[in-house]
């Protein structure tokens, strides 16, 4: 089976984010351990808007209620091993269960849009774009692409990083960031240079 998205855990962060994906009609699967999460271990609740006061459990039950109601399965599973698929395409899951598929997917604006997008997914005369299911590689180009040199920092400092496994499994070159970075600094260096000579 495969799904637009999957969501692991099943308390209140991922079902709420069930609700939000199957608003924008994507299809999804809610797999968690404890149905409900951890409030459903709060005796009373008295800061969720809309309840004065309300039993953890019930208001797991409401939010599971709300989930299923737009269709969504939720399946009682802990998630052992996510993997990557030999055609690079998708993201499996693995748990007790058979294996799950999941894809990426990027919203692409009709004015972005290719003509031989326009002719596959004509639905983007009434919702302005359409949903395009990204290979694993160009699901990291685009996250790497995005993530500010900080963050980066984070990942390439983890002390075991090791810049030829990470590209073997994200098809990012970090060395050609390095080197990027390289001839970045030596033209800064030398227009500050010219910079000075001149004034
Ligand atoms: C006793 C108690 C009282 C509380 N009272 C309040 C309160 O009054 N008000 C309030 O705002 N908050 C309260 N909280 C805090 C509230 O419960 C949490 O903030 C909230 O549950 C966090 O939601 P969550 O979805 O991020 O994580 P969680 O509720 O922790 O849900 C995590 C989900 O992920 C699943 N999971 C984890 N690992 C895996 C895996 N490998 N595979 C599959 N599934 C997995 C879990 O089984 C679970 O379904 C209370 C918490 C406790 C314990």
């Amino acid at each position: 089976m495969v799904y637009d998205t999957i969501i692991i855990g099943a308390g209140p962060a991922g079902l709420t984010a069930s609700i939000y994906t199957s608003r924008y009609k994507l299809s999804n699967l809610v797999i968690g351990k404890l149905l409900g999460g951890t409030i459903t271990h709060a005796y009373k609740v008295e800061n969720f808007p809309g309840f004065i006061s309300i039993s953890g459990i019930e208001l797991a039950n409401k939010i599971v209620e709300q989930v299923k109601n737009l269709g969504t399965e939720i399946l009682p599973e802990g998630v052992k091993e996510i993997v990557k698929n030999p055609p690079n395409e998708f993201y499996k899951i693995k748990s007790s269960l058979p294996v799950i598929e999941v894809s990426i997917l990027k919203w692409i604006d009709k004015k972005d849009m290719t003509d031989e997008e326009k002719k596959e997914f004509t639905g983007y005369k009434t919702i302005g774009g359409y949903l395009k299911r990204l290979s694993y590689e160009d699901a990291w180009a685009e996250t790497w692409s995005n993530m500010s040199d900080v963050d980066k920092n984070k990942i390439t400092s983890i002390p075991q990083f090791d810049a030829q496994i990470f590209k073997d499994i994200t098809g990012i070159d970090i060395t050609a960031d390095d080197e990027i970075n390289k001839a970045i600094k030596a033209l800064t260096d030398a227009f500050v240079l010219w910079m000075e000579k001149r004034y």
